[in-house]
């Protein structure tokens, strides 16, 4: 395991930002928007497709290749809404 890398050089022309909210995305960062754009993004979807649909929080997670304790969270938070199943 050799996870330990220190970058001594201090040029900042590698630093990328985030194309939505313009905060620095690390060096390893897959993408070109930061992971709470991203989720705010898929969030957006998420929201719809619950709305429209009758599912629970696993299709849900499911659909959209989620962690289930995402979407458990963003329920949990209040930000969406679902028909639960009682
Ligand atoms: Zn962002």
């Amino acid at each position: 395991m050799s996870l330990r890398r220190i970058d001594l050089k201090n040029s900042g022309s590698q630093l990328r930002r985030c194309e939505k909210c313009g905060k620095a995305l690390s060096r390893r960062h897959i993408g070109t928007i930061c992971t709470e754009c991203e989720q705010d993004a898929i969030y957006k979807d998420v929201k719809e497709f619950i709305l429209h649909n009758d599912v629970t929080e696993l299709e849900v997670a499911d659909h959209f290749q989620l962690p289930l304790e995402t979407i458990q969270r963003w329920i949990k938070e209040g930000h969406l809404s679902y028909k639960e199943n009682k």
